[in-house]
Order: C-alpha cells, then sequence, then structure tokens
C-alpha cells in the first residue's frame, strides 16, 4: 500500500488501541530462577529498549488480522478470472495432506532409509508430470515457473557446449509471457523476438528468416499467452530442430491441455509445470511454489542432482551425474508444494486431470463468445482456457480505458483480469476463468461486464471514479512499487 493511498473505511490501527500493560495471554508466575538474557544471547546483541508493540488483548488480535486478511481479495471470496495466473481454486484437502506430520515435520538431513514415504512420493509425482508432458526424465528441483526456465535454459546452454557447439540466440514470440525474455536473459543468452501472423500464431515465414546456426532454441507458450493453441507447432519444432536448436515449452498453463495433448508430442526437448497454477497450491504473495521440469533423454545427463530414483524396492537420492548443471535449490525442491500436486492427481485420476482441461477450456470459450459483443476480441477463434479481448471499443467511443473496466470490476467484487498484458493486443483484458468456477458464477461476470460497457456509454465518469466500494482507492502504482510502505512507524500519521 502506497504512503498516499486514499483509505476509506478508517479503522483504528492497533498502535492505537494500544493500552500500557493491556496483554493477550497470561502465564503462571515463574517459580524457578530467571536465567539472565545475556547468558542466552550475545549480550552486543541484546536490545536497549523494549520495541514499541502495540498492547493489545487477545480479541483486538484476532480481529486485527482477521480485519486484515478481509482487505484483499482472494479465490476463496471470489471470482477471480486473472488472465495466465489460472486462479483456481485449490481444494483444502490437498493442503491437509501437505500438513501430515509425517511430510511437513520431515527434515532435509534425515537419511534416506527413515524418508522413503517422501521419496516416494517425489518418485511417484515425478512419474505422473513425466505422462502428462509426454517426456522421460524430470526434476521437481525449481521452485518457481521462471526458475524452471532458467533451469531449462541452463539444460540447453549444457547440451549445445557439450556437443562443442556455440549456440547464444534465444529466439522468443512477441506473445510470450514476461519471465521468458528476463529468464533467457539471466541464462546468458541473447534474445530474439519472433513476431506473430495475423491468426496469433507464430510467423513461421519470419521464423525461418531468424533460424540460424546460432539459435540455441525456441521459448514457446502452446497455447500462447493469447490462450491460442498454434496450429503450425509441428512445423515449427522441425524447423528449429533442423536448424539444430531446442524447443522449450512453458507449461505454466498446462490447465490448458493436461490429458489432451503432451508437449513431448508436440516436438518439445524441454517443459516446465507451474505446480502452483495447475496442480492445486495456492499461489500469489511470493510462494512458496514449484516449477518441476520433465525433459528428452538428450538432456537428462545434465538434470540437477540430486535426482530421485529407485533402486529396486528402495528409492534413493542420487548426486552422481557428473554432467550435471549441479543443484538450483538446497535439498530436493519445495517439499510441501509437491504433496499438493501428488494428493491433487491422485484424487483426480488420469480422467479427472483430462475433465479439469477440458471445463476450463469450455468455460473459457463460453465466457468470450458471450463478451465479444461489448468488447473486441482480436482474434475470434476457439481459445483454450484464456483469451484476449480489447477495451479499445470502449476507450475510443466513450474515453473509458481498460484500467477504468478493471476498477470497476472491484466494486462488484471481483477480481479484474490481467490487463495490458500481452503486449501486442491495444488495451487488452486477459479472461481466464478456468475450471473451478460454476456456470453461475460465469453468468454473473458476463452480466458485470455487459453492464460496465453499457455504463460507459452511458455516464463514462462514474468509471474514471471507480472503484468506490474498496477499503483503497486508485493506488499510484509506480510509488507502490518503487517506495513500498509496508511498515508504520509512530509519527507516520502526522507525517502522511
Ligand atoms: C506464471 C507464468 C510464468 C512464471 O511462473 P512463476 O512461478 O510466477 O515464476 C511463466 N510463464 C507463464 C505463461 C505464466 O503464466
Amino acid at each position: 500500500m502506497s504512503a498516499n493511498s486514499e483509505v476509506r473505511v478508517k479503522e483504528p490501527l492497533i498502535f492505537e488501541l494500544s493500552s500500557p500493560g493491556r496483554t493477550a495471554y497470561s502465564l503462571p508466575e515463574l517459580d524457578v530462577p530467571a536465567e539472565p538474557l545475556d547468558r542466552l544471547i550475545p549480550e552486543n546483541m541484546l536490545r536497549r529498549e523494549d520495541p514499541p508493540l502495540p498492547e493489545v488483548s487477545e480479541v483486538d488480535v484476532v480481529r486485527h488480522f482477521v480485519r486484515l486478511s478481509q482487505l484483499n481479495h482472494g479465490v476463496d471470496t471470489g471470482f477471480y478470472p486473472l488472465g495466465s495466473c489460472t486462479m483456481k481454486y485449490s481444494p483444502k484437502v490437498n493442503e491437509d495432506m501437505s500438513r501430515l506430520a509425517g511430510f511437513a515435520a520431515l527434515h532435509p538431513y534425515q537419511p534416506e532409509e527413515m524418508v522413503q514415504g517422501a521419496l516416494e512420493l517425489m518418485y511417484e509425482t515425478g512419474e505422473y508430470l513425466k505422462e502428462i508432458a509426454g517426456l522421460p526424465h524430470v526434476t521437481l528441483q525449481p521452485a518457481a515457473g521462471a526458475h524452471g526456465e532458467i533451469t531449462g535454459l541452463m539444460l540447453i546452454r549444457a547440451y549445445h557446449r557439450a556437443r562443442g557447439e556455440k549456440r547464444n540466440k534465444m529466439l522468443i514470440p512477441d506473445s510470450a509471457h514476461g519471465t521468458n525474455p528476463a529468464s533467457a536473459v539471466m541464462a546468458g543468452f541473447a534474445t530474439v523476438e519472433v513476431p506473430s501472423d495475423e491468426n496469433g500464431d507464430v510467423d513461421t515465414a519470419a521464423l525461418a528468416e531468424i533460424l540460424d546456426d546460432e539459435v540455441a532454441g525456441l521459448m514457446l507458450t502452446n497455447p500462447s499467452t493469447l490462450g491460442l493453441y498454434d496450429v503450425n507447432i509441428d512445423k515449427i519444432a522441425k524447423m528449429v530442430h533442423d536448424a539444430g536448436g531446442l524447443l522449450y515449452y512453458d507449461g505454466a498453463n498446462a490447465n490448458a491441455i493436461m490429458g489432451w495433448s503432451r508437449p513431448g508430442d508436440m516436438g518439445f526437448d524441454i517443459v516446465h509445470f507451474n505446480l502452483h497454477k495447475t496442480f492445486s497450491a495456492p499461489h500469489g504473495g511470493g510462494g512458496p511454489g514449484s516449477g518441476p521440469i520433465a525433459v528428452t533423454e538428450d538432456l537428462a545427463p545434465h538434470l540437477p542432482v540430486p535426482l530421485v530414483q529407485k533402486d529396486g524396492e528402495t528409492y534413493v537420492l542420487n548426486y552422481d551425474a557428473p554432467e550435471s548443471i549441479g543443484p538450483v535449490l538446497s535439498f530436493y525442491g519445495n517439499f510441501g508444494v509437491v504433496v499438493k500436486a501428488y494428493a491433487y492427481i491422485r484424487s483426480l485420476g488420469p480422467e479427472g486431470l483430462k475433465a479439469v482441461s477440458e471445463n476450463a477450456v469450455l468455460n473459457a470459450n463460453y465466457l468470450m463468445e458471450a463478451l465479444k459483443e461489448h468488447y473486441y476480441l482480436t482474434f475470434d477463434r476457439t481459445c483454450m482456457h484464456e483469451f484476449v479481448l480489447s477495451g479499445r471499443n470502449l476507450k475510443r467511443e466513450h474515453g473509458v480505458s481498460t484500467l477504468d473496466v478493471a476498477k470497476a470490476l472491484l466494486d462488484h467484487g471481483m477480481h479484474p483480469p490481467t490487463i495490458y498484458f500481452p503486449l501486442i493486443i491495444d488495451e487488452a483484458l486477459m479472461i481466464e476463468p478456468t475450471e473451478t468456477e460454476s456456470k453461475q458464477s460465469l453468468d454473473t461476470f458476463i452480466r458485470v461486464m455487459t453492464e460496465i460497457a453499457r455504463e460507459a456509454a452511458e455516464n463514462p465518469d462514474a468509471l474514471h471514479e471507480a472503484p468506490t466500494t474498496t477499503p483503497v482507492r486508485r493506488l499510484d502504482e509506480v510509488t507502490a512499487s518503487r517506495r513500498p510502505v509496508v511498515r508504520w512507524r509512530p509519527g507516520d500519521e502526522e507525517n502522511a
């Protein structure tokens, strides 16, 4: 929240509720000699003064945190069609499974024979992901989608180097997710943009021009961030392979394809999954996540260590991989997230996973067909799990921007879609309803979006004012991200 945000409902700060001597607990009198603090903590690290903490009762503390939790919108409170981010509902049973003491209380230094169950769970999850990817090897180590990307790119680098080739260009379509070029640059590649054609697919003529013996690979999201399945994928894969490059699949949005088509069959050499989008770990707020990658036989020798392997009936952590790029995270990744994914995959089964994708795609097409009457649809063809509208008609005709539309949705208790991305669509609204929404909630969204389009024509000023019902109104987003004020200090009131 930035310093200049306008707070509508003035709730007392917890510091203002403070009353000297008030506590939220009661403990019995100490009946043993007190240990002098400086025997427990080095003298130079001891505080000189007590910290200025509020002194409040238990109910004050509970109300404070519950109120804070209600200031934000979450998928547990309402519709959250944030394109590319897959904010679907994650069943709580998967949380319960990851908190079982047998998983949650493990220590990574426990000997392998004591953690056979955990290793088996990781091994089995890897087997499922291999099957979904259509690729023969996997690592669960990366901690996020972008981390999977950079790991995959390091594998591409290791692969070319092992063959004595110097290839330094990474091709990335103009519709790509922003993490793709960022990861490529971090992995030391020079990025080359590939344009989209008039259907929203990769422009294969332009690709043919760009391909040469310096190309290390192509990073592709299929379906793309436009929610479109590239119909030329076989041709693209052949072109890149013939030029000596490898194909990287950004599988963050596997919700679109699970059980229906496999990146390995499309010709991809590497795929990352976002367990925290597709496989039921809640996300947002920075983690923890998990971005496993699956790879071909050719890339397997370079995978990070340790590898979870099966030796007869025993599960082992194998560190013995001389061509490995080395570990990319401590130990074997974010195990708790893997447990949730395992529970999710096992509870749905193969048919259930297929149904997830079927419904994700059906829901997106249902919304797209209803909304294209009111918002401009650049690529009018069947979409996958998401689609991108343009608010350019509202902007041109009524001076109402996509930002106004997004803010108006907040007044209806809905999270806005992703806006102004992908960059190639003017006034973009990227909508992903996910499979966990009912027809009723989709119909409500259609009604609200239709109402907003009507209001744009009849009373555009009201939309410039939105939101009016949220705890804070329009934030100065630049200041909020460059100079975030996330902490209250005594005197802040006067300075505000
Ligand atoms: C979310 C996303 C990523 C990045 O995943 P993180 O876990 O946030 O690093 C990459 N590509 C696409 C298409 C995504 O939607």
